[in-house]
């Protein structure tokens, strides 16, 4: 199933001799329960694109759809209650509370939300990323990457459509930037979970199942990810290639295929974004 979807989406800054096409017409379609890596260079639009996923901005022109919805045309209440409830963002810095603990930063934008926390999942959530023996700890208590394990179970613990994801190991060594991506995989596959994640890390791409590349606001390739490895995985094609891992369809980028992705079958008794 198509989770997220953009059409001839722009984003313009400033005017005139100052005009910045950030965004200059992205035809994106990502799939449910797809890791989707976003590489670029410095200035190429990664953030940009993320904003309008997200809903953090409004686009100059065209659409994003998230979960069936046109964002771009809510107003800025309606967009506001729509990304809380159905985006999970991670950021390069955290963006953790410092006077909350691990569990209360977990569990804050469900009850900014008024909802009540699905305990057993978020604890299942904590313990799958290894914080769940510190969730009483405070957030200067632990170090950068337990930091990003916390805001990787704050993202999930609502179960939105998306996650996005802007450079979130850009504050961390490599070995710690491996593990957290290699968790955001993991609990990507576990609880069903779709996300887009901007790096400027090659080698983190080809963790994900999909590379998308832009340049000057245009998305000039979207591959096929390797899936993990580095040597053996199709990436560098364009081609439309059905993956197996372990008996099960990961990804397929042909719309005929209906086949779901990681519907949460490691993990008795989560039902999947469906059952919310
Ligand atoms: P990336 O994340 O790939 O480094 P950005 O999406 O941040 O790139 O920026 C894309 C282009 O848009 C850059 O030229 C940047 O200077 C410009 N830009 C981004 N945000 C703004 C803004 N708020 N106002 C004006 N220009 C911006
Ligand atoms: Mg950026």
């Amino acid at each position: 199933m198509e989770i997220l979807k953009t059409v001839g989406l722009k984003k313009y800054y400033g005017s005139g001799v100052s005009l910045v096409k950030a965004l200059d017409g992205v035809d994106l379609s990502v799939e449910e329960g797809e890791f989707a890596a976003v590489v670029g260079s410095s200035g190429s639009g990664k953030s940009t694109l993320l904003h309008m996923l997200g809903g953090l901005d409004y686009p100059t022109a065209g659409k994003v759809i998230v979960d069936g919805k046109d964002i771009s045309a809510l107003k800025e209440t309606e967009l506001t209650i729509f990304r809380r409830r159905n985006i999970g963002f991670i950021f390069q810095n955290y963006n953790l509370v410092p006077v909350l603990n691990v569990y209360e930063n977990v569990v804050l934008p469900l009850e900014l939300d008024g909802e009540k926390p699905d305990r057993d999942f978020v604890r299942e959530v904590m313990k799958t990323l290894g914080i769940y023996e510190r969730r009483t700890s405070m957030p200067n208590q632990l170090s950068g990457g337990q930091q990003q394990r916390v805001a990787i179970a704050r993202a999930l613990a609502s179960k939105p459509a998306i996650i996005l994801a802007d450079e979130p190991t850009g504050n961390l060594d490599s070995r710690n930037s491996k593990e957290v991506v290699g968790l955001l995989k993991v609990t990507g596959e576990q609880f069903a979970q779709t996300i887009v994640m901007i790096t400027h890390n090659e080698s983190l791409a080809q963790l994900c199942s999909r590379v998308i590349r832009i340049e000057d606001g245009r998305i000039w390739k979207s591959d096929i990810g390797g899936n993990g490895s580095e040597s053996g995985g199709i990436w560098k094609s364009n081609v439309a290639v059905n993956g197996s891992e372990d008996g099960r369809i990961w990804k397929s980028n042909i719309g005929g295929n209906e086949s779901e992705t990681g519907t949460g079958a490691h993990l008795p008794g989560w039902q999947g974004r469906g059952q919310r």
